[in-house]
């Protein structure tokens, strides 16, 4: 622990007072211990038993990021991608938990959606190693497992999640032009190193009679994809089994009720041509999907999320 580093408390004035355990690129990072780290599922996914987080906040800072809104209080809200806490008991109570679900349920297996308000790979991750630890928990319980990520470091764990039985992974890339992503989140992977990491885990993950394991680009919420970009850009997802859409304003009042809620709101003013027209544009952008892939399964908003 640095002894110079600022107190939690900046964050929580009256609760735990923790202090930053490293600062780890943008970000403060804290540790604590969860009550429990897998969470009934709710609303856009509760097609699932469960959503398991492995951190708290999450350092890619989107500014669209609708996670935000969930933050403790209006001050980490504000700092939203600035403060990532790692849950230190994680491993210990997801072993715990399965072993209870399956005393429980006996022969039925668990759905988990990870994650829900953090990104399970952003850069802490590569120092941590606490998504991998939890992987191989859940390896030996073979649950329904759906990750859901921005990040080409899922790459790293391609040893494991071929050992999965029921297997879906999300790959987030909400535009096919790369100034857009800049302007809307400027932290994140790029999408060519994105689109590199789900060709290379669809090419090394099997998928046989015993692994049902499948892929897909969820280009959620929507954003402007420069003209000149479009074709190209959907014909790189015919990769995957299932593209998902969903349109920004769907979810504007929770997405932008954040601290970033500014942010979003004046990046999207810079886009005018496309958002003058959102609705005409998106079902362009839907019709193409569905023209330029017709072996694509081609989903909208909740529909898409599910592991079916
Ligand atoms: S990667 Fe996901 S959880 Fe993280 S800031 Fe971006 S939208 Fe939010």
């Amino acid at each position: 622990m640095s002894t110079n580093a600022p107190c939690f408390k900046q964050y929580w004035e009256s609760k735990s007072r923790m202090s930053v355990k490293e600062k780890f690129g943008n970000a403060n990072v804290y540790a604590n211990n969860a009550k429990s780290i897998l969470n009934k599922a709710t609303g856009f996914i509760d097609y699932y038993d469960f959503t398991l987080n492995p951190y708290r906040g999450c350092q890619y800072g989107c500014s669209y990021c609708y996670a935000a809104a969930f933050s403790a209080n209006p001050k980490m809200r504000e700092e939203w991608g600035n403060w990532v806490i790692i849950k230190e008991n994680a491993v210990e109570i997801l072993e715990k938990e399965l072993q209870k679900w399956h005393k429980k349920n006996l022969d039925k297996y668990p759905s988990i959606y990870m994650s829900s308000v953090t990104d399970p790979y952003q850069p802490i991750e590569s120092k941590q190693k606490l998504t991998r630890s939890l992987l191989e928990v859940m390896v030996k319980y073979q649950p329904t497992l759906v990750i859901q990520t921005r990040s080409p470091m899922i790459t790293r764990d391609i040893d494991i999640l071929q050992q999965f039985r029921r297997l879906r992974i999300n790959m987030s890339i909400p535009t096919g032009s790369e100034s857009v992503r800049k302007d809307f989140e400027p932290r994140s992977p790029s999408i060519p190193a994105r689109l590199n990491a789900i060709g290379k885990l669809v090419h090394n993950i099997p998928c046989d009679q015993n692994h049902d394991v499948r892929f897909s680009v969820t280009v959620t919420p929507l954003l402007p994809t420069f003209p000149d970009d479009e074709v190209a850009f959907i014909q790189k997802l015919e990769i995957v089994d299932r593209v998902v859409i969903q349109e920004f304003h769907a979810s504007q009042n929770r997405s932008h009720v954040a601290g970033t809620r500014e942010e979003a709101l004046d990046i999207k003013q810079k886009y005018a041509w496309w958002y003058d027209k959102e609705r005409v544009n998106y079902l362009k952008f839907k019709q193409n999907l569905v023209s330029l892939l017709p072996s694509v399964e081609i989903k909208e908003g909740k529909q898409g999320f599910g592991y079916e």
